[in-house]
């Protein structure tokens, strides 16, 4: 049945770079709710491999189909416009726009709004992140975290399927990630597909019922993450073997 169907699958995608083989045959399928994790040693194609969902980059082989659609090929902003978000490493918020108005020009590019009629509105999206009191703020002004928050916020006024998560927990305080991890958990109770590149593995475990491991663009393992992180094969990649 289309219940069972993947949102997403990924079918043997690879992408050089001059001859540099950056990620080589890779292939994974998230079901709608799940999130899953990517995780692997610096250097080993994770955040290329999110590029390539994201259309950013093209991938040199291989196919990625998001729910009907085949995405290879397509560009950003339509990928965007599918139903596919991501947030950044490096946070990617407008510095002198108020936090309200970083959310409402992200929301221009958005999905059409479902038929439905249930539709978060900008300040929906910002209560459910924690910013609803800085609404009125320069985006410049908010700390390390709270940019985070708004990335996040404005990642969601697209009105996504799936989310990509480019190590979003990255530089958190010990606090910061316990509110972190909940605002992830809480986005999957309202339904949201996740795909998160992450180096917290107390948030993988804490979130992800299953990851991928990737070393030298390649998956060396998968399954539940108590299983990869004992897993041999994953420990020498991560010792640098
Ligand atoms: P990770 O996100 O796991 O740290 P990356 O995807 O950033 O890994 O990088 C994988 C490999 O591809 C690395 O060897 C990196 O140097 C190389 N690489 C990434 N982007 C480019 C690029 N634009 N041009 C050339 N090489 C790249």
């Amino acid at each position: 049945t289309m219940d069972d169907a993947p949102l997403l699958a990924v079918e043997g995608v690879s992408k050089s770079f001059s001859g540099l083989r950056a990620v080589d045959g890779v292939s994974f399928t998230v079901a709608p709710g799940e999130i899953i994790g990517i995780i692997g040693p610096n250097g080993s194609g994770k955040t290329t491999l999110l590029n390539t969902l994201s259309g950013a980059l093209r991938p040199s082989s291989g196919t990625i189909r998001f729910g009907g659609t085949v995405l290879t090929g397509l560009r950003a902003h339509q990928i965007a416009r599918l139903g596919l978000a991501r947030t950044f490493q490096l946070v990617r918020v407008m510095p002198d726009l108020t936090v309200a108005e970083n959310v409402a020009t992200a929301r221009l590019f958005s999905a059409p709004a479902s038929s439905s009629g249930s539709d978060t509105t900008g300040r929906e999206l910002l209560d459910l992140v924690g910013l609803g009191a800085m609404h009125d703020a320069p985006a410049r002004e908010l700390t390390y975290i709270d940019q985070k928050r708004l990335e996040l916020a404005r990642a969601l006024a697209l009105r996504p399927h799936l989310m990509l998560l480019d190590e979003w927990l990255a530089g958190l305080n010990p606090s910061e990630l316990e509110t972190g991890i909940a605002l992830i958990a809480k986005l999957r109770e309202r339904g949201l597909t996740i795909i998160m590149v992450e180096h917290v593995m107390d948030a993988i475990r804490a979130l992800c019922g299953h990851c991928i491991v990737m070393n030298a663009g390649s998956v060396i393992a998968r399954g539940a993450p108590d299983e990869v992180l004992s897993d041999p094969k994953v420990v020498a990649a991560y010792l640098g073997g």
